[in-house]
């Protein structure tokens, strides 16, 4: 006999569309109105390649998840917390667990309203839980519609634009392995920050001139080096560099963009729409990832913001399943630069989503996230 989590499961394998046997769990959550069911998880997800960058190394991430259950639909959402800014995971699902009754008792149908009160309860340093609800409930609501969420928000899917494709810091040996797997991506974005990064761009260049992003993620700390180091860049096809400096040496920065030729992009700095309009004195675009605006609806709100300041926008993630890389996916019809490979970089996914052809983002077309459930 199937428990309430396969039935779950199966449901979501066949999509929304089939008939549910909402009776079955009538008491719990009635057709209309009532309360949701939440359940919250940490997940530990493998990496195929261990990986480093200027901050940590490891062989797996673990991520929390959230499961919205209610009038007989469930919503999967997602948020990997950032070390950067004092967020893990297990504090982010003791911080989801504190306020499951708000969660339960909110109203999806008002999420404006719900999902700013979830925000508020949850308080700060805590994105990635904030980001596990929202993708929850905006795959619940998609698929109570019945529409994708790039419909949601008005997007073509055939506008989804080329993501990059992440190659850790590694030996050389390792490197060329590495782009020669990333093959299929025509543009690969490159973690330096170390004393090895010319060493590391030339493994890569041996092995092919495809363009090149490049994330310091704050490595350089003298600002003449940084300069030095990003024009040595540009002349090996680098497109952008990200986060050149650590966040807080905005004046520096702001130097090291007035001597390059290339955009710069904040990733660390870049931590609250509020901050964007600082930003365009020392950046040419922000990154934006849910798990730093804590979900689909304010990264939209960071989008927006961004484009109105005629910034470039780049759409990044952390190492995550395909649940909140999908999320992410939804919205990228509206980036320049999606970085979108945080699902790509395991080997134990528990979903299937966003898929990647030649390097271009496939947005699945199933109401909601359109996610099918593996594990
Ligand atoms: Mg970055």
């Amino acid at each position: 006999m199937m428990n309430r989590r396969d039935l779950f499961k199966a449901a979501g394998a066949v999509g929304v569309g089939a008939a549910m046997p909402v009776a079955l769990y009538a008491a719990e959550t009635p057709a209309t109105g009532g309360n949701a069911v939440v359940k919250t998880e940490l997940k530990r997800l493998m990496l195929r390649h261990t990986w480093t960058t200027t901050m940590s190394s490891s062989a797996y991430r673990d991520t929390v998840h959230l499961q919205y259950q209610r009038e007989g639909i469930t919503g999967y959402g997602e948020g990997a917390p950032i070390v950067r800014y004092k967020e893990y995971p297990e504090q982010a699902k003791l911080a989801l667990d504190a306020i499951t009754g708000k969660i339960e008792s909110g109203d999806p149908r008002e999420f404006d309203k719900f999902l700013a009160e979830v925000r508020h309860a949850l308080g700060d340093h805590q994105h990635a839980a904030m980001a596990a609800v929202d993708i929850a409930v905006c795959d619940w609501l998609g698929k109570k519609l019945g529409i994708p969420l790039y419909q949601y928000f008005g997007l073509d899917p055939a506008d989804a634009p080329v993501t990059t494709f992440s190659i850790g810091i590694d030996t050389p040996e390792i490197t060329r392995q590495k782009t020669r797997e990333a093959e299929e991506f025509p543009i690969l974005k490159v973690k330096v920050g170390l004393q090895n990064d010319e060493e590391t761009i030339e493994a890569i260049r041996s092995v092919t001139k495809k363009p090149l992003r490049v994330d310091a993620n704050e490595g350089w700390t003298d600002k003449e080096e940084a300069i030095r180091k990003i024009n040595w860049l540009e002349a090996q096809g680098v497109e952008l560099i990200e986060q050149p400096m650590p966040a807080h040496m905005f004046e520096e920065t702001k130097y090291v963009r007035s001597k390059v030729h290339i955009p710069v992009i904040a990733d660390e700095a870049c931590t609250d729409a509020s901050l964007i309009p600082q930003l365009k004195e020392a950046y040419d675009g922000v990154n934006v990832k849910l798990d730093k605006s804590g979900g689909v609806m304010e990264a939209y709100r960071w989008i927006k913001f961004a484009r109105a300041m005629n910034m470039k926008v780049m759409l990044g993630c952390m190492v995550s399943s395909s649940c909140t890389v999908t999320a992410a996916a939804h919205l990228s019809p509206l980036v320049d630069y999606p970085d979108l490979d945080g699902n790509l970089l395991i080997s134990n996914d528990p979903y299937e989503g966003v898929k990647v052809r030649h390097g271009k983002l496939i947005l699945p077309s199933g109401p909601g996230l359109g996610l099918k459930v593996l594990a």
